[in-house]
């Protein structure tokens, strides 16, 4: 690591006591719990454990740190389409915002603006990363990583599961709150209680209408599930994805 990557690393676990009291790799990386471990049991930091994921988000704990969540604090990491589009779907499992903002400010993939000189095979695990959290495919096709990213909190969201597949997460749409963040930073906050909250909403509602359109689609051409989270009415009690439910239709979301 260089310096500068040390000096953002450390900034942010002042600032993550979560963070900080997890296990770390031989560099110094806190190690998320869903991440995949290799035969010598280093993790692979671009690779998602799916049971793992499977198993924290059922249990209504953090993907980072796996410390349990409150109803309150659940937020979702992803570029704009699997946030906005009605068909997206996010690849990692719900977070405290702590860890989640941990990951934005140091996740090499998340944060860093050069990562398209990256190695070659870092480049093709961002690009199915970029596929798995929603992208389009002709957005990933040209680009490996988008021009920013989601963080937002959600209010209800279902786990999807496929065979052999990595779970996906379909949130209630709109979020209650979310955050813009580009090369590790923060640009745009639309608040739960702010006044120009409605008019972002609105704006978000009108991009994914305008996304479906551009495939020739309407809601109303979507899974019931896409739906019901494009209605905001996914729920329940909490944690929210208790189980996984596998969808068979031909609208399933973009990603998968
Ligand atoms: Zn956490």
């Amino acid at each position: 690591m260089n310096g500068e990557r040390v000096a953002r690393l450390e900034a942010a676990l002042k600032a993550s006591p979560r963070v900080r009291a997890m296990p770390r790799s031989a560099a110094g990386l806190p190690i998320p719990v869903i991440v995949a471990r290799d035969r010598e049991d280093q993790p692979i930091f671009t690779v998602n454990h799916s049971e793992a994921v499977a198993m924290v988000a059922a249990s209504g704990s953090c993907g980072i740190c796996g410390q349990r969540m409150e109803e309150e604090d659940v937020w979702l990491v992803g570029g704009p389409r699997a946030a906005f589009d009605p068909r997206g779907a996010f690849l990692d499992p719900p977070m405290h915002r702590e860890c989640a903002t941990f990951a934005l400010r140091v996740c090499v993939y998340l944060a860093t603006p050069s990562y398209r000189e990256a190695k070659p095979g870092a480049i093709a695990a961002a690009k199915r990363k970029a596929l798995e959290m929603g992208f389009a495919t002709r957005e990933a096709e040209g680009s490996p990583k988008p021009d920013h990213f989601v963080l937002m909190r959600i209010d209800g969201m279902v786990g999807l599961r496929r065979d052999h597949e990595p779970p996906l997460f379909i949130p209630n749409r709109m979020p209650r709150e979310w955050e813009l963040w580009r090369d590790g930073e923060p640009f745009r906050f639309v608040r739960d209680r702010s006044p120009s909250k409605p008019t972002w909403v609105k704006a978000a509602q009108v991009a994914g209408v305008e996304a479906l359109a551009q495939d020739g689609l309407t809601i109303n051409d979507t899974s019931l599930m896409h739906r019901a989270s494009w209605a905001g009415k996914l729920c329940g009690v909490w944690p929210w994805t208790i189980g996984f439910i596998t969808e068979g239709t031909a609208n399933g979301p973009v990603s998968a």
